[in-house]
């Protein structure tokens, strides 16, 4: 690619609303632009970058016995009415209408959709197991999309869902795919931990992660330093042995030392007058909705109140009514309601991912957490929660925890027969007789490793691209192409002598001042970068510099070919 026939469009201000470094990153370096809240047009330099990722991921999934298919995103409401998740997705689930007012929701995920397709596809044992995949575009309604691609509404994901006669078969292409994600990860460049996750309401028998390990990381994750255990934090803590800690006095304690603060200390904290905190609070922070119930002097433990420290956000006060809606329970009776023990402990896989909205009233045994605040909550009795932190023994026994933060890029799960009971997936055994398939699925976010990338892999000039995703390998910088012909003729043949090695590279020939092009290509992450001058053209030697390096040295062609390969 010559640069002048292409459209790079570099920024110079770091926009205001970009918090964390690859978002800045990826406006300023002009590989995306918003067009609304979560939203995001990718530009023809994002979009090669972007490909590099799918090519990657598409490659080992084929490697790794997948069959590509695509299915619509536009999917219809009968199919998600089957499987209840019409009303049980939640906000996320963006709905929408046709001309005849059949209703539609455009697909944040496609287990309801593939397993139409297997049950209408596959009859026989003797098609299984098969592992079908797409790369496609998922819209999400996320509540708080931020932080550019990386919660975005609109992003692409690679999806993949096998169909087993076994729970044996279903563990055997987990494990391939484990493994298969374990080389996207590892080909892409990217530092990464798999951790073990809750399997949650779907049940099922294996979930793990893949994070890729950023302070930026939305999520904890907790790692043993004398073993393999990894776990994300709330798998992490659902095992945790408490033997190491001194014994709880109370119940409240065990969820964190209580320290006692007046309405009036949270009243101020928050700005706002007592007499407004009277029942209960809720308040919108930068990591989703927090709630406090506040009667009386209710105790704020530490975590919540460092917890508000952090949100700090805009505060709102919402009505019992509104409670009542978002959490099915009445909120001043959070406090003293004694949970049957009919009531079960869900975990929702994803509600800590809509928000954290967490609801006091721990003195009586119950304690709300992660509720979601459009859907489930979480009841966690408080004998079982636990605050793993850094230094615990590790649940398996071997070693120490260690605390640290990542960014979900991939999650494999057991899914069981949950989706093809609901949808009556069966085909015959080898008996002759019908039963229900056993499924697993397979998620990457695509979009989303780009960022991820990038808030690995940057330093003050810019972007630092790994060579398997970066938008051309090599930059060949011609200084004063206009004014110096043979400088200008030996660039080209240079670029095109790379490409013709197969080494993707684009030529600078926008005739930019020298500080100004290195400035770009730096910022924009090219891993390598040549200069053709005068003087170098004299002396028979190029300027080459990595991206990583300080200083430029004057090699050969020839070196530079091997240093290529
Ligand atoms: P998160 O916990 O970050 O909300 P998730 O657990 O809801 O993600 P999955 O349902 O497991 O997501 O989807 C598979 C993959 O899709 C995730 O591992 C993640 O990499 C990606 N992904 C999910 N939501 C988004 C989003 N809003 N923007 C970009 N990528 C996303
Ligand atoms: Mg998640
Ligand atoms: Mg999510
Ligand atoms: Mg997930």
């Amino acid at each position: 690619m010559r640069l002048s026939q292409f459209h790079l469009a570099t920024v110079k201000e770091i926009p205001a609303d970009a918090e964390i470094a690859s978002h800045k990153l990826m406006l300023r370096a002009g590989m995306i632009r918003r067009l609304a809240s979560g939203l995001y047009t990718w530009s023809p330099l994002g979009l090669r970058v972007l490909r590099k990722v799918e090519n990657v991921v598409r490659e080992e999934m084929n490697r790794a016995g997948a069959i590509e298919l695509l299915m619509p995103s536009v999917q219809p409401r009968e199919l998600w009415e089957e499987t209840g998740r019409w009303e049980k997705f939640g906000g996320q689930l963006l709905k929408i209408k046709d001309r005849k007012q059949q209703e539609f929701c455009y697909g944040p995920t496609h287990e309801e959709v593939i397993t139409d397709f297997a049950r209408n596809e596959l009859k026989s044992y003797k098609q299984l197991p098969v592992n079908f995949y797409q790369i496609q575009t998922k819209f999400r309604d996320e509540i708080r999309p931020r932080f550019g691609v990386m919660r975005a509404r609109e992003f692409l994901m690679k999806d993949a869902y096998s169909f087993h006669l076994t729970q044996e078969s279903l563990a055997a292409t987990y494990a391939v795919m484990y493994q298969a994600y374990t080389r996207i990860f590892t080909r892409l460049g990217l530092s990464f931990r798999a951790v073990q996750a809750d399997t949650g309401a779907i049940g099922g028998n294996a979930s793990h992660e893949f994070q890729v390990l950023a302070d930026s990381g939305e999520d904890a994750i907790a790692f043993s330093d004398g073993s393999d255990y990894a776990a994300n934090i709330e798998k992490a803590e659902a095992l945790a042995p408490t033997s190491e800690r001194p014994a709880a006095t109370t119940a409240l304690q065990q969820v964190a030392t209580p320290t006692q603060k007046t309405i009036e200390d949270v009243a101020a904290f928050l700005g706002v007058s007592p007499d407004r905190c009277v029942k209960t609070l809720l308040l919108r922070g930068r990591d989703g909705l927090v709630a406090l119930c506040l009667r009386g002097d209710h105790q704020v433990n530490e975590v919540k109140a460092a917890k508000l420290d952090e949100l700090g956000g805009e505060s709102i006060l919402a009505s019992e009514e509104e409670i009542l809606a978002a959490v099915g329970t009445r909120p001043g009776s959070i406090g003293p309601v004694k949970l049957p023990d009919s009531i079960p402990v869900i975990v929702d896989r994803d509600a800590a991912v809509l928000a954290d909205f967490v609801c006091g009233g721990n003195a009586d045994g119950t304690h709300y957490t992660g509720a979601n605040w459009e859907r489930d909550v979480r009841v966690t009795r408080i004998a079982d929660i636990r605050n793993v932190v850094e230094g615990d023994r590790s649940p398996d026994g071997e070693g120490i925890l260690h605390i640290a933060r990542g960014i979900e890029v991939g999650h494999v799960f057991q899914l069981g027969t949950k989706y093809a009971e609901a949808l009556d997936a069966v085909v015959l055994n080898d008996q002759g007789k019908t039963q229900v398939m056993t499924m697993g699925c397979y998620g990457i976010g695509v979009s989303r490793i780009v960022a991820a990338a990038i808030e690995q892999r940057h330093d003050d000039a810019g972007i630092v691209w790994p060579e398997a995703m970066a938008p051309w390998r090599v930059a060949v910088c011609v200084i004063n192409p206009k004014h110096l012909p043979a400088v200008s003729e030996a660039a080209q043949a240079l670029y095109e002598a790379l490409n013709a090695r197969g080494i993707e590279t684009v030529l600078d020939d926008r005739g930019l001042r020298p500080g100004g092009m290195f400035a770009d290509m730096e910022l924009i992450g090219i891993p390598h970068r040549v200069v053709i001058s005068d003087r170098g053209l004299t002396a028979g030697t190029l300027e080459y510099r990595g991206r990583t390096e300080t200083e430029s040295r004057a090699i050969t062609q020839e070196q530079l070919f091997d240093l290529l390969v």
